[in-house]
């Protein structure tokens, strides 16, 4: 599965842009997070990597913003194990493996609509991508 952010404008926000494009191309679409206002606002969204192309040309004829978030970067010599980036993690992608080293899980990451690990991080070895 792919993830993509969706911006809607303050004219677009009140159309029901994502149910007919689950209906035209009969495709799941999990919306992850919302964050969306009468003026406006986002969505990030999952899709099947197989149709990512077509769907992110469509959001676009509809009038969308698409973007794909991006993710963090560790810098592992930066890491002292502290764990504060774990905690505050709101999906589980940062784990300690039993070394107590710390493991990225690409998947899970909610990427630059989250970022709360980024200010967490006492050492600053996590910089959003
Ligand atoms: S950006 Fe958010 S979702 Fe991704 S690892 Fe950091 S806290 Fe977790
Ligand atoms: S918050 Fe920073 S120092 Fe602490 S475990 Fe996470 S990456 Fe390492």
């Amino acid at each position: 599965m792919a993830k993509i952010l969706l911006k809607f404008s303050e004219s677009l926000v009140g159309k029901p842009i994502i149910s007919q494009i689950i209906m035209k191309y009969n495709v799941p679409i999990n919306i992850i997070t919302a964050n969306i206002t009468s003026k406006g606002g986002e969505f990030l969204a999952e899709i099947p990597d197989e149709i990512l192309v077509k769907l992110v040309k469509a959001f676009r004829k509809k009038g969308l913003i698409v973007t794909l978030p991006k993710l963090i970067d560790i810098d592992e010599k930066e890491c002292f194990s502290c764990g504060a980036c774990i905690t505050i993690c709101p999906v589980e992608a940062l784990v300690f493996d039993k070394d107590f080293s710390l493991v990225f899980d690409k998947e899970k990451c909610l990427g630059s609509t989250c970022n709360a690990c980024v200010d967490a991080c006492p050492a600053k070895a996590i910089t959003s991508g």
